[in-house]
């Protein structure tokens, strides 16, 4: 049997089978965006990796080394908000081959260093070996949680909804802009989509202004696209849901490169992947405080969680229910 032949999610599942056993200071295990480990009486110990292999994850004629870097730790901290944290500190390994130059390591580094300096995240040790060809990078982040902050992907309840922050769907369409080539369209439409796809912002400032007035009942980080993570959530959680197509944040310049390409916008929102916005729930009668918080973080309601675990549904205007697609999986 080939790795292509149970997917990512199936190797997942066979490795916690192998590894995953009953300890007592974990938490969370394998499948959250973050481990979660005891740590103290008022705190939580979060864990996250995340590895990117040059020519499958980037490419460095598309993104500068700095970019890559930059991307790299916004990830990894990108995990840290979705499980209500803030980062504590980073480890970074790199292999690459002996004819890099010496520059582009450093670019690397750099890029990495103003992404974790803007977010108060150290990078305090880590690995450099050598590959035969290509650049490996794997970024671990620590990071703590109040406990009563904690979230997983676990705690979505029927009658919830869902709400996701920012505009979903720009990071596909830059790098639809890359593999296009810049210059057909303005300058200022591919610069912000490129700046999604290449420097995305984790959310770790936004998770915590929510805590300040509502208690989402789960999260997960957008990383595999809208209809891949909410799946994720239902499953954890045991629920369904249904999103009301017409409301999923699609910023102008999205829609700009979806008539261009002729690929509807909605299918960029739903299984583009690599926004790292926030996908939430929250309890129905948390629902009015979100017109201000609207205002403070673009947060939006999209849905709402259902009963029945077997609808993980698109609602269209007419109240059709349509396909939600499918989200990005590795293998
Ligand atoms: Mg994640």
């Amino acid at each position: 049997m080939l790795l292509s032949d149970v997917g990512e999610f199936g190797l997942i599942e066979r490795v916690a089978e192998i590894v995953g056993g009953d300890d007592e200071r974990v938490v969370i295990g394998i499948g959250d965006d973050c481990a979660v480990l005891e740590w103290n009486d008022a705190k939580y110990l979060l864990v996250t990796t995340d590895t990117l292999v040059e020519q499958v994850h980037f490419r460095l004629d598309w993104a500068t080394p700095e970019d890559v870097g930059g991307r790299a730790i916004a990830a990894n901290l990108s995990d840290i908000a979705a499980m209500g944290g803030t980062p504590l500190a980073a480890t970074v390994s790199i292999a690459t081959p002996p004819e890099l130059a010496v520059d582009t390591v450093e670019e690397l580094y750099r890029g990495m260093q103003q992404v974790s300096a803007k977010y108060g995240l150290p990078i305090v040790g880590g690995d450099t070996v050598k590959s035969d060809r290509w650049i490996t990078l794997s970024i671990t982040v620590l990071g703590e949680v109040k406990k009563g902050n904690l979230l997983t992907r676990s705690g979505a309840r029927p009658g919830d909804v869902v709400v996701v922050t920012g505009t979903l769907g720009d990071a596909a369409a830059g790098l639809d802009v890359l593999e296009r080539g810049t210059g057909t369209m303005s300058p200022e439409i591919e610069g912000r989509l490129l700046a999604a796809h290449l420097r995305p912002e984790p959310r770790l400032r936004e998770i915590q202004l929510l805590f300040d007035s509502l208690t989402p009942t789960s999260c997960i980080d957008l990383s595999d696209g809208l209809a891949s993570d909410l799946r994720h959530i239902c499953t954890a959680s045991g629920v369904g849901a249904e999103v009301e197509l017409e409301k999923v944040p699609i910023s102008v310049e999205c829609h700009n490169i979806a008539a261009l390409t002729g690929k509807p916008a909605l299918e960029y929102a739903l299984s583009g992947g690599e926004d790292f916005e926030l996908l939430l729930t929250i309890p129905p009668d948390s629902v009015g405080d979100l017109p201000r918080l609207l205002r403070a973080t673009t947060t939006k309601v999209i849905g709402r969680i259902v009963d029945d675990a077997s609808i993980v549904t698109g609602v269209d205007i007419e109240g059709n229910r349509v396909a939600l697609g499918k989200g990005y999986e590795h293998f």
